[in-house]
């Protein structure tokens, strides 16, 4: 559940990004495709790294604990009661426990009560990386299908619109399975998706913007230049770049045809 809403989430934001940086609309398809396989191969590494490692501090842990059964049963038992008296047992009922449990499995009943390692969960890497791999790649497929749906003037709207329905759908969902309050659990994951979203689209569209001029500049101060950016992108904002477009088409007006006619 979590992994599927970051997929969400950051394929969304990154589709946002880079389609407000005026990327053309493959080119944000496969930044979408490009982010889905990281984000969930990164994941599954984080997942089964740190599954990996808190398994093998458990088996450490369980060889300790056998070790000490073997050589200290006295003083296991004594661990163990202290522990059943400490969540509210007497101390007559506490030793009762703990001697029938050890009788029955003492490295089980250790485990569990003293090291707080149930074999229910006890750790298995390869398939939480999957699981974390899987969800994340199934939410952020939800965007990337948006994206390859609507036109490139409808990206920014759409995507973000329908990414915020799924995430607060999901939480919906989540709060309702867990017995919490809906509203408050989507209203949540709403105002603080959208904060994301926004930051992204508004870095991309800075760094769009200040990319642009660069190349406006530089094929202006380098006549026949491959670049003309700037009569390219009608979306620009930034007045510096709007003034230099004309003079571009005039003084590299061959060049422009020439290269127009061979990019297109
Ligand atoms: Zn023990």
């Amino acid at each position: 559940m979590l992994g599927a809403n970051d997929g969400i989430l950051s394929t969304a934001s990154l589709v946002l990004g880079v389609a407000a940086a005026h990327a053309t609309h493959s080119n944000v398809m496969v930044a979408g495709v490009a982010g889905l396989v990281a984000g969930a191969m990164s994941m599954a590494a984080g997942e089964y790294v740190s599954v990996h490692s808190q398994a093998d501090t458990e088996r450490a842990d369980l060889e300790l604990e056998r070790a000490e059964l073997k050589t200290d049963d006295e003083g296991e038992h004594k661990g163990l009661m202290a522990i059943y008296v400490a969540r509210g047992l007497d101390s007559r009922l506490a030793k009762q426990v703990a001697e029938q449990l050890m009788a029955h499995d003492a490295l089980g009943a250790h485990a569990q009560d003293e090291l707080g390692i149930s074999a229910a969960f006890s750790a298995r890497p390869i398939q939480a990386a999957l699981a974390s791999a899987g969800s994340f790649a199934v939410g952020a497929a939800l965007p990337l299908v948006i994206t390859g749906m609507v036109p490139q003037a409808g990206l920014i709207p759409f995507v973000s619109g329908t990414s915020l329905l799924f995430l607060a759908l999901l939480r919906g969902l989540a709060a309702r399975a867990g017995g919490a309050s809906v509203t408050v659990g989507a209203l949540r994951v709403t105002f603080w998706g959208a904060l994301a979203m926004a930051v992204t689209a508004g870095v991309g569209a800075l760094f769009g913007t200040r990319s642009a001029a660069t190349a406006a500049f530089s094929a202006n101060s380098a006549p026949g230049a491959t670049e003309h950016p700037a009569r390219h992108s009608t979306g620009l904002r930034n007045s510096s770049t709007r003034r230099i477009g004309p003079a571009l088409a005039v003084i590299h007006g061959e060049g422009a045809k020439r290269c127009f006619g061979q990019s297109v």
